[in-house]
């Protein structure tokens, strides 16, 4: 069999769910043809019969997936850099919102960007991640809270799918935030961001729905109204839950069968009980609970008693997780909600390629997935997790390429 290329004298962290652990091989080989793994596994099984056009010798380094960032909000206009220097000064919320600061900050920088100018802004905050071996991201919309906006930054997502080799996935977050000329009324924005949905599932620019449930933000009931409206677009669904108290939304999620659930601090037993019945991925964030100095830490013992699938992700945002490094999100997931090693990197790969709707695509080295691979310059995979600003990655290919 002729094929496009193989990866040989490496060792393999697969994440194949039939292995145990991290389904590590020593002595292994990736054969890849079309972009598409034929081969992950034993160079002492591979099939005899193959005649590759590219062979790269390894020199004994270790191959995992490509890495998966499942919840980012990547696309955005300005920055926060004032407000956190302000904050740190000692000024208050109220003083900091006064002079235009927060959310609606950020959400008028937002506005006022062209599609151009979204893309030129995280185009390097792309590129930081995909130093460090990221294949596929999910990019939320959120800051634009009204039509036009909420397009412009789903467009420019799209868009960076095309200007690097990465997966992009999109995810529509109109119900994230009050827009400031809604004048409080919760209501009457649920209506906008209902209508909004059909334009945005008819243009194909959202691969799924998400919303923010909390009581700074949106109720379990107003969160379920987008949630309907996205179910009879066959759109799949996700959620911001129970980060700053319990507000039952990991419940909420489950009931809608989610794909995942994110952050998660306050969720109860009957949440995650729930959460592995619906098989909804729960998708931790250390580096939003770093940034904003979070007290309580998600029920991580529970979720791992009930077998609910883990993933980690760097929750990439202006204002409560300015964070640019899967690698640093896996060691805060370790050092700060004690997440093992083989949890933290199953967390950036498999389980987070589960928590995008993907896991039949990429996540794992396995025949028939996409041949993203990220090759590391490390003698084992804790290293992955132990190190802090440190990026030991020789290289990446995805689907196929360098
Ligand atoms: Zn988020």
């Amino acid at each position: 069999m002729t094929v496009d290329s193989v990866w040989q004298n490496c060792r393999l962290a697969t994440l194949a769910p039939r292995l145990p652990g991290l389904g590590l091989v020593e002595g292994g080989l990736v054969a890849a043809d079309r972009g598409k793994i034929v081969y992950a596994g034993p160079a002492a099984d591979a099939p005899t019969s193959l005649d590759a056009r590219r062979t790269i010798d390894c020199a004994g380094r270790w191959i995992t997936p490509g890495l998966v960032d499942c919840h980012t909000h990547l696309v955005y206009g300005g920055d926060r850099a004032e407000e956190f220097e302000l904050r740190l000064a000692g000024a208050s919320y109220e003083e900091i919102a006064r002079r235009g600061g927060g959310i609606a900050s950020t959400v008028k920088a937002t506005r006022s960007a062209s599609e151009d100018d979204l893309v030129a802004q995280a185009l390097p905050r792309l590129d930081a991640l995909i130093a460090e071996g990221v294949t596929t991201i999910e990019i939320k919309s959120g800051y634009g809270l009204e039509l036009e906006a909420e397009r412009r930054q789903l467009r420019a997502a799209r868009r960076l799918g095309r200007e690097r080799q990465v997966t992009v996935r999109t995810t529509f977050l109109g119900a994230h935030a009050m827009p400031p000329e809604a004048g409080g009324d919760k209501t009457a924005y649920i209506d906008a961001v209902c209508r909004m949905l059909p334009p945005i599932a008819e243009e194909k620019l959202a691969d799924a729905v998400d919303a923010f449930c909390e009581n700074i933000a949106f109720s379990v009931e107003e969160t379920a109204r987008v949630f309907d409206v996205a179910k009879t677009l066959g759109l799949p669904i996700r959620l911001h839950a129970d980060q700053l108290t319990n507000a039952h939304g990991a419940a909420l999620a489950a009931r809608y069968g989610a794909l995942a659930a994110d952050h998660l601090e306050f969720t109860d037993e009957a949440g995650v009980t729930a959460m592995k019945a619906a098989g909804t991925v729960a998708v931790v964030l250390p580096g939003a609970y770093y940034f904003i100095r979070e007290k309580q830490v998600p029920p991580i013992e529970a979720m791992r008693r009930a077998g609910v699938p883990i993933a980690l992700s760097t929750d990439c945002n202006p204002g409560s997780s300015p964070l640019t490094s899967l690698l640093l999100t896996m060691n805060m997931g370790a050092t700060l909600f004690r997440l093992t090693v083989d949890e933290c990197l199953a967390g950036a790969t498999r389980e987070a390629a589960r928590a995008l709707g993907l896991f039949d695509r990429i996540g794992s080295l396995e025949a028939g997935k996409d041949c993203d691979l990220a090759i590391w310059d490390i003698e084992r995979p804790a290293e992955l997790v132990y190190r802090i600003g440190f990026n030991p990655l020789h290289a990446r290919i995805w689907q196929g390429n360098a």
